[in-house]
């Protein structure tokens, strides 16, 4: 789809820092993160809606949401819990409109930075989001957590 960061991605014309790649979906870090490793499972195929996806697809990413967890759950970020959300819909607050599972860690304690994070968005933007080398110092330690999951 044009005009789609997450189509941009999946088709490598935009930068991202990926975690996880198959035939249906990807993976990779969120550059304006709302806590730290927060990661964005997304489907290949470019739909706004989950009900647009295939049942296939659907339960292909939550799946791959649920590994992507566990493995992040090994690396040094150590999440004590996770979030699995998808935002369906403008009012649900969905700004990328293509399909997309986030797998947000929360860590014991953290409601203030958590907070910080919903408000603290447009600053991360202005900024232009994490600083690239720390995204993919956290993309590559979660590659190898996956590498190091039981099938
Ligand atoms: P949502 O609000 O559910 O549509 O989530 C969209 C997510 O995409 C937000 O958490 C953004 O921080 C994230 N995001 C937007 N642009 C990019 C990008 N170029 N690379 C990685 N994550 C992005
Ligand atoms: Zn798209």
């Amino acid at each position: 789809m044009k005009n789609c960061i997450f189509c941009a991605i999946a088709a490598r014309e935009a930068e991202a820092s990926l975690v996880y790649e198959d035939a249906l979906c990807l993976a990779f870090m969120d550059l304006f993160p709302m806590r730290p490793g927060h990661i964005l499972v997304v489907n290949k195929r470019h739909a706004q809606f989950v009900h647009q996806l295939t049942a296939a697809e659907r339960a292909h990413l939550l799946e791959t949401g649920s590994r992507i967890g566990q493995a992040l759950r090994a690396t040094s970020l150590k999440p004590s819990a996770l979030h699995f959300n998808i935002n369906d819909g403008k009012a649900a607050h969905q700004t990328v409109p293509h399909v997309h599972l986030h797998v947000l860690p929360r860590y014991d304690g953290d409601v203030l930075a958590f907070v910080g994070g919903i408000f603290g968005k447009p600053v991360q933007l202005l900024r232009g989001g994490t600083r690239r080398e720390q995204l993919e110092r956290q993309a590559s330690e979660v590659r190898e957590a996956l590498r190091r999951l039981p099938e």
